[in-house]
């Protein structure tokens, strides 16, 4: 297959994957992946890079796409980078032809932390006796570690450090006839939260896992069909809505058949990813049936509710704490105001290197409007803290501005617990809310009050009244409550404790 990259050699070895992967220098927890597939649709590289461009808020490290032509055959290309910087130009589109084709947009939370090698981008390929299949996926294995050292013993040669390329391995080893019947025998023995897009030289194929963690849509555009991790991509290439691909669903399509649908896993109660409403999703993307953006406010009318505050103004911390600001502002009847400015062109402050430029980092990408600050109780609204070093570099921004109190609300509960499903934490004890109690993390960051969402209330502003069912939770809460749906069970191996073995 053409290959616009020149793939490394991978030493394949068990202990070159980290301990425990993170990215040292951010302080948000930082959404893994974006999958996209299209099928029935000429120029279907152009509508994939559309795609994927739009999902560019879920991996900004690198992007790839792979097509099928029945005259070139398979094709892809992967890129370190951005999408538009990348899956622009006549000559790279021209490169994928044809009119099937998945795409993947990454940030690491597998394979080597921040030091992305092209061979761990995404999508990956296979040679089967019945023909190729390429794979991208959207999550975390939870037993990749385990699969991994079995698969290698048994002779699997891996190109990368990735915790998906175990898909592709399982899939060779399989028996089945088809294509899709392999991946469905690989996919039982992958532990975690997976949504994947796959495809054959005629069939487009997506499955979820038994819990549904991670999102993934199913979309038409004219006679074909698109699958998304979000429902924004949708937008961008202007297909329709068809309905979301349902927790441990897989769906085979082509465009002479169209979508076939069967449950190949033991049937389990959903437990989707509740940060994905708080955080990790596009504001005008629809989640459940609701909109991202309402839920937020939802969500910020809560915390007004639970924690209210005497001040002059409601401002949110740009930009993913803006629709629980404007809740919480509406709901409170504190005015609303853009206190910090963002920067939209500074580039992620993870790439600086030294700890002085990093500060700096927050200063370049957000600004307070002084001139709406000074003199002024000022309420700030964020989505979460992870390890408090942003929130004190804004508070002392904020000071500095002249403020003459600044009360923090937090759009959701306390970030206690690293996340093994596909989302970029720090270890545990980095997180504040691990080592600190909340009147702690208050002192800590040196402001005049600081309160988080309750469990409950959250549950509430994503739509479920009667708020958590402690014995069987309707959404994966694991980051805040320590409830994990699917136990980290490489990561039990390397001595993480979970709550129950903690206490
Ligand atoms: S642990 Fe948190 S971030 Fe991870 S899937 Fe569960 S709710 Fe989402």
């Amino acid at each position: 297959m053409p290959e616009a990259t020149s793939p490394r050699t991978c030493p394949s070895l068990v202990r070159d994957l980290p301990a425990h992967p993170f990215d040292a220098d951010a302080d948000k927890l930082h959404e893994e992946c974006g999958v996209f597939g299209v099928v029935g649709v000429a120029e279907a590289s152009n509508f994939l890079a559309l795609g994927l461009h739009a999902l560019q808020h879920r991996g900004q490290e690198a992007g790839g796409i792979v097509t099928y032509d029945p005259t070139s055959g398979f094709n892809q290309a992967r890129r370190m980078g951005l999408v538009r910087d990348n899956f622009t130009s006549a000559d790279m589109m021209a490169t994928l032809p044809g009119e099937i084709g998945i795409g993947h947009v990454r940030y690491s939370t597998a394979g080597h932390k921040g030091q992305t090698a092209i061979r761990d981008v995404q999508p990956f390929f296979g040679e089967f006796s019945m023909g190729g299949a390429a794979i991208a996926h959207n999550g975390n294995i939870t037993n990749a570690i385990s699969l991994r050292r079995e698969l290698i013993e048994r002779g699997s040669i891996f190109q990368s450090s990735s915790d998906s390329e175990c898909i592709i391995h399982l899939m060779a080893r399989s028996m089945g006839r088809h294509i899709p019947d392999r991946m469905e025998e690989a996919l039982r023995k992958v532990e975690g939260a997976f949504s994947v897009v796959a495809m054959t030289d005629s069939a487009l194929i997506g499955c979820r896992d038994p819990l549904g963690v991670r999102p993934l849509v199913l979309g038409k555009l004219g006679d074909g069909w698109v699958l998304s991790s979000e429902t924004c991509a949708l937008d961008i290439v202007g297909a329709d809505f068809v309905r979301e691909i349902e927790p441990g669903e897989m769906v085979v399509i082509s465009a002479a058949a169209g979508v076939q649908s069967h449950f190949p896993f033991r049937r389990a109660k959903s437990r989707f990813c509740i940060f994905e409403h708080v955080y990790f999703s596009r504001p005008d993307s629809i989640l459940g049936g609701r909109s991202v953006y309402e839920t937020r406010e939802a969500i910020g009318r809560e915390l007004a509710k639970e924690a209210p505050v005497d001040a002059d103004l409601v401002c949110p911390v740009p930009d993913s704490g803006t629709p629980a600001a404007i809740g919480f502002s509406l709901e409170s009847g504190i005015p609303y105001a853009m206190g910090i400015i963002r920067n939209q062109y500074m580039g992620r402050t993870f790439i600086e290197p030294s700890e002085q430029i990093r500060n700096m980092g927050v200063r370049l990408k957000l600004n307070v409007n002084r001139a709406l600050i000074r003199g002024k109780r000022v309420i700030l609204v964020d989505d979460s803290v992870v390890r408090g070093t942003t929130s004190q570099k804004i508070k002392e921004m904020i000071l500095e501005a002249g403020a003459a109190e600044v009360h923090f609300r937090i759009a959701s509960p306390p970030t206690q617990w690293p996340c093994f499903y596909g989302v970029d934490t720090p270890e545990r004890e980095k997180l504040l809310a691990a080592t600190m109690t909340e009147d702690e993390m208050r002192e800590h960051l040196g402001v005049d009050s600081l309160k988080f969402i309750s469990l409950d209330g959250l549950y509430r502003a994503v739509g479920v009244a009667a708020g958590r069912d402690a014995k069987s939770p309707q959404y994966c809460d694991a980051c805040f409550s320590g409830d994990y749906p699917v136990a980290p069970s490489d990561m039990i191996e390397r001595g993480f404790l979970t709550k129950t073995a903690a206490e």
